[in-house]
């Protein structure tokens, strides 16, 4: 269950506009998913947030596919996605 403040933050940041709902969940800590849930209204506080991990496998990612670890860390299937958003960003600063 997620705590009613988290799900008020997420909501606040939905509603601002700024964040895409992948960088909301990453700054909530919680799943994309459920952001994308509570964006769209289907998601209530009783709904369990996955532990993080999941958000990493892309949809085209096999089941059961054996994550590498990054350099930066993280636990990735081919791609870091991590990784592409922190370079796309930095992009973003400089213009
Ligand atoms: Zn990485």
């Amino acid at each position: 269950m997620i705590a009613n403040s988290t799900t008020e933050r997420v909501k606040e940041l939905l509603a601002d506009g700024k964040l895409s709902n992948r960088q909301i969940a990453r700054a909530a800590g919680v799943s994309r998913q459920w952001v994308d849930n509570l964006a769209n209204g289907k998601a209530t506080d009783c709904d369990r947030p996955d532990d993080g991990q999941e958000e990493e496998r892309p949809p085209t990612a096999p089941r059961g596919a054996v994550p590498r670890r990054c350099a930066c860390g993280a636990k990735v299937y081919g791609e870091c996605v991590a990784c592409r958003v922190r370079s796309a960003s930095d992009q973003n600063n400089e213009a």
